[in-house]
């Protein structure tokens, strides 16, 4: 198999490190309901690993829940529920909604708030090497420290010291904190807010930064060096590339990560689809009116690093194709007296997994791999036979369809 590589910008071989895929996601921050970027995002990489699996390949998925942060503590006070009450709700509708398109669960998924041990552990591993200094209880990373800050970022086009700062700034860093050396210095740990939660530690209580429980939660369940990251192309600066500082510089192994794997945005009415513009489709919506086949075949149609909008004419087309899949799963067949050899006899199912295994194989194209399902499930609705519905089923369980009536 191939796979695109944000950092080194080419589609390279990929070989896992050991015996397991041993993969990572960045999860959502549990203040709103999940909408069609989150799904996307779930879905692309839910049948990477069901293709990986499929091929006899063993995966080990983490996927965190960043339960607490600024936003989830803002959100908190406007609709006055307790940061941890609101967390537990959002993310059962999460849970729900991506259990509705039959995306897996992870090997583990895990609250940074549990995990405040193994990420001061780290915090105490980057200020013994100088690439981290503590003021007042709030500890931050020294960009500067590391002369290979930024490679990612740079890959990716975000070029320069100036540019990384603008962008900073544009989400969430704060170049004015009296407490840092550099602007563009990030927190690692912040010192407690009156009427936040806090954890203890060295430095006075007090709550992680959000790029250190992705480096933690990797280091711990995964290892110092991971095959793929994911997430997507918004997450690549400031978060991936400070995922790579703390890693690298915390651990001393490199590369930390061998397939960084972004996925695109999704936009809606020329704008990418966002929280903070609130043009959002949400999943909980869509499902009311299509199918979850119908809902997945959509975000399968797009290739997971080519940014797409949402129409509502794209949406009905896809539910038409999910309904035909779906009509020639179910296709009654007239003799049952099928064997093995019938299937390899015939060349309608041997081109299809031919052509649905190459197209994955040449980073991940979904799209095609779709129409190579399709093609057969026309083959089998003019002449169904009993191995033409079973390797229907077969390859369109690989991309996570279910086929029900
Ligand atoms: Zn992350």
């Amino acid at each position: 198999m191939r796979l695109f590589n944000t950092l080194s910008q080419r589609v390279e071989p990929f070989t896992p490190l050991g015996e397991e895929v041993t993969m990572y996601v960045c999860g959502v921050t549990p203040y709103d309901t999940t909408h069609l970027g989150h799904a996307f995002i779930n879905v692309i990489y839910d049948s990477l690993i069901r293709y990986f699996r499929w091929q006899g390949q063993p995966v080990r998925y983490v996927q965190n829940v960043t339960d607490i942060d600024d936003d989830v503590l803002r959100k908190s006070r406007e609709v006055g529920i307790a940061w941890d009450e609101l967390g537990r709700r959002e993310v059962a509708r999460y849970k729900d909604d991506l259990n509705a398109l039959n995306v897996a669960p992870p090997t583990l998924y895990i609250a940074a708030s549990t995990e405040t041990a193994k990420m001061i552990e780290l915090i105490q591993a980057l200020l013994a090497q100088g690439h981290a200094y503590e003021q007042d209880g709030w500890v931050y990373f020294s960009v500067k420290s590391d002369p290979g800050f930024g490679k990612l970022a740079e890959a990716a086009g975000y070029v320069g010291y100036d540019s990384w700062l603008a962008t900073a700034n544009e989400r969430g860093n704060f170049p004015d904190d009296p407490r840092k050396r550099d602007p563009l210095d990030f927190v690692l740990w912040q010192g407690q807010q009156p009427g936040e939660p806090a954890w203890e530690s060295p430095w006075g209580p007090g709550r992680p930064g959000w790029h250190i429980e992705c480096s933690s939660m990797i280091v711990k369940y995964l290892g110092s060096r991971i095959d793929i990251h994911g997430g997507g192309s918004d997450l690549i600066f400031p978060h991936h590339t400070c995922e790579i500082a703390q890693s690298e510089n915390a651990t001393g192994e490199h590369p930390f990560v061998q397939v960084w794997m972004h996925c695109a945005m999704v936009g809606l009415g020329g704008e990418k689809m966002s929280k903070s513009l609130g043009n959002l489709i949400l999943v909980s919506n869509l499902r009311k009116a299509y199918t979850n086949d119908a809902i997945r075949l959509l975000l399968l149609s797009h290739h997971y690093r080519l940014p797409w909008e949402y129409t509502e004419a794209d949406m009905q087309a896809a539910a038409q194709r999910a309904e035909t899949l779906t009509h020639a799963a179910m296709a009654s067949v007239q003799s049952s007296a099928q064997t093995a050899q019938d299937a390899d006899a015939d060349e309608a199912i041997t081109s299809a997994r031919e052509a649905f295994c190459q197209a994955l194989d040449d980073d991940f194209q979904t799209p095609t791999a779709l129409d190579a399902l399709e093609t057969l499930g026309e083959q089998t609705l003019a002449a169904p036979t009993q191995a033409r519905v079973a390797a229907l089923r077969e390859l369109a369980g690989v991309l996570g369809f279910r086929l029900e009536a």
